[in-house]
């Protein structure tokens, strides 16, 4: 373990090595604080690559923190579509709201303030403060974090409180004064493109000489990882109801996983429960209808971040029944050609390529 100068020595090369290989990324040709933030709310548990065209698209759509508040949260949601994490969205669009009601349509630039705002977290408050406005304020995320147990030879598990504490202060007390900007792009991008989690690129790291990790040759050994426990798996079913050539579908209560977004009603399949008895009790619970299922569409395989599902897609027709909106907040009958319109889950959008335009000759 060392400290004082050495310390001194980490961010001067960080620093140096950030300068000559920064990547060029649209959120580092701007200072808009604003710009910043969304790509900030982006990235985290997105990579790189899946944000670059959802960022530009957000931000020719919703250019300003105004026009982001005065958005409808279903336009908000449509242009999420595909990026996963939908509270991140939702957030969004409310500390939009807040930043125009109690900040005058201005960024905050305290760390203090930016984590009153909802969806901002230790990490995004730091990110903003040090990338938007040059603040001294740390940040710890996966790659700092990897850096970090790395250069230190942190042999604890980094999910414990004891040791995110130890973190945070040393990303602090590692930052040189006037510099965050730089500096932790620098810690991060280090992290996202040399200090890799699997065979880290110790011979072009510009912190080879000092890395605690990389002189006892435990680089991949840390930071020590969890166990992984394979995701728990659910059946799923969902029914693409006809009625005059019209589709079906509904909205999910705004708050929880995948709040806000459209679907095709349905839902989990209990235990011992056939296919199709499940899918006519969801439908009955959601909307208050009852179908006649004329056969069996596709059947998808997606995965969230803590479990999986088997998403079986059945073509069905309306029996009987106003839809009422029990589990839902909206119900709509579509064209199957409006579809797009509305956004979707990933998972209920691999469904799109089966469903038939007109449903099958037994349609409603
Ligand atoms: S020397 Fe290797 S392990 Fe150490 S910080 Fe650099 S890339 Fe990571």
């Amino acid at each position: 373990m060392y400290a004082g100068p050495q310390y001194k020595k980490v961010s001067a090369l960080l620093l140096r090595w950030f300068d000559k290989n920064a990547r060029d990324l649209p959120w580092r040709r701007t200072t808009d604080p604003y710009a910043i933030w969304v790509a900030e709310i982006m990235l985290q548990q997105t990579q790189v690559d899946t944000v670059k065209p959802y960022y530009d698209r957000f931000l020719d759509r919703f250019p300003t923190v105004r026009r982001l508040a005065r958005a409808r949260p279903d336009s908000v949601l449509k242009m999420w579509e595909g990026l996963g994490y939908y509270c991140r969205a939702r957030n969004l669009h409310r500390a939009a709201a807040s930043i125009v009601r109690d900040f005058d349509g201005h960024i905050p630039h305290a760390r203090d303030e930016l984590l009153t705002l909802p969806g901002v977290g230790l990490y995004t408050a730091g990110a903003i403060a040090s990338i938007a406005f040059n603040r001294d304020e740390p940040v710890v995320d996966g790659n700092v974090t990897r850096v970090l147990c790395r250069l230190f030879r942190i042999r604890q598990d980094p999910r414990s409180s004891r040791i995110r504490k130890r973190l945070w202060h040393l990303a602090g007390e590692l930052l040189p004064a006037g510099k965050a900007r730089p500096f932790n792009q620098a810690m991060m991008e280090l992290g996202a493109t040399v200090c890799l989690p699997r065979r880290p690129l110790c011979q072009v790291c510009p912190l080879r000489r000092l890395c605690s990790a990389n002189e006892h040759g435990e680089q991949e050994k840390l930071p020590r990882r969890a166990s992984k426990k394979p995701l728990p798996r659910h059946k799923v079913v969902v029914a693409v109801i006809y009625r005059k050539g019209r589709i079906l579908i509904d909205k999910r209560k705004p708050d929880g996983l995948l709040g806000g977004l459209w679907e095709f009603p349905g839902g989990k399949v209990r235990s011992g429960e056939s296919l199709e008895a499940a899918l006519r009790r969801e439908v009955r619970e959601e909307l208050g209808v009852e179908v006649r299922i004329v056969r069996p569409l596709v059947t998808v395989q997606h995965s969230y971040s803590h479990f999986a599902i088997a998403l079986h897609a059945f073509e069905c027709t309306h029996a009987s029944g106003r839809p009422r909106c029990r589990g839902c907040v909206d119900f709509k009958w579509v064209l199957p050609q409006q579809l797009k319109n509305y956004a979707f889950p990933a998972a209920n959008k691999k469904i799109f390529a089966a469903i038939p335009r007109q449903g099958s000759k037994r349609r409603s």
